[in-house]
């Protein structure tokens, strides 16, 4: 039996604290209520028990990438109390294996996936929260709509009742200066910023997620509302 109170991981505990006060330091620095960004624990190939510590800790959202392993562990993750995320791509033929059991689908990016994870929601009789990913740098090897796309993917997906849209997500590219990962980030506020100024139905922009554990500090000076985090709490994956 695994006991309850006491902690076999005082790694993740202590992980969490100094992450969780950094993010509180970059509010502060940014002019911001650490209420307003949400911390996710990215638990891709972290073992159930591991992951179950974070939440005794207090982590309350998670997020897993790819559908299958999440779907695997997800029964021995105690999820009572916590928001499940997808953030990994998603393909079409896994959209029913995933629908009722995230809390969010953060990678939609295409109109085909955003109408699958509807229709999918729409038999269930329920409704998805979904972010659309942006392509920011623009690069082959990732996923996510070009800039110029989102506008027209946006306002064909807000038709789709069985979503709801919340807002965007992105992950930057591998910069070489601190300068250069800002500009990344600051692009996605403004694109953010943009779309929400178009008041476009049934489309809510208020989730931008960006930031991981190399970077998250950056993300909230330029806007993030949402931390995707996961080696600076699990420790670095095998
Ligand atoms: C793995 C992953 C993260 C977290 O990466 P870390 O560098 O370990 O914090 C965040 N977002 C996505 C989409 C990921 O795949």
């Amino acid at each position: 039996m695994e006991k309850q109170s006491g902690n076999r991981y005082p790694d993740i505990e202590e992980n969490l604290k100094i992450v969780r006060h950094s993010i509180a330091e970059a509010c502060g620095k940014a002019g911001r209520e650490p209420g307003e960004v949400t911390l996710l624990g990215v638990t891709k190939t972290v073992p159930p028990d591991r992951v179950n510590a974070a939440i005794r800790a207090g982590l309350e959202v998670i997020g897993e990438n790819r559908v299958q392993e999440y779907l695997g562990k997800r029964e021995m993750i105690n999820l009572d109390n916590v928001r499940a995320h997808l953030i990994g791509h998603l393909q079409t033929n896994k959209v029913s294996k995933i629908v009722g059991k995230a809390d969010m689908i953060e990678s939609i990016d295409s109109v085909k996936v955003a109408k699958a994870v509807s229709d999918a929601s729409l038999k269930r009789g329920i409704v998805t929260d979904v972010l659309v990913q942006v392509n920011i740098g623009r690069e082959d090897t990732k996923h996510g709509v070009m800039a110029e796309e989102l506008e027209q993917l946006l306002r064909a997906a807000a038709g789709f009742s069985g979503i709801k849209i919340r807002g965007l997500m992105a992950i930057p590219p591998i910069y070489d200066t601190e300068r250069e990962k800002r500009a990344f980030f600051s692009d996605m506020c403004k694109l953010f910023i943009d779309i929400k100024g178009k008041n476009i139905d049934n489309v809510a922009m208020d989730i931008l997620s960006m930031g991981m554990s190399a970077d998250y500090r950056e993300a909230i000076m330029e806007g993030s509302t949402l931390v995707r985090i996961g080696s600076a709490i699990f420790g670095s994956r095998s």
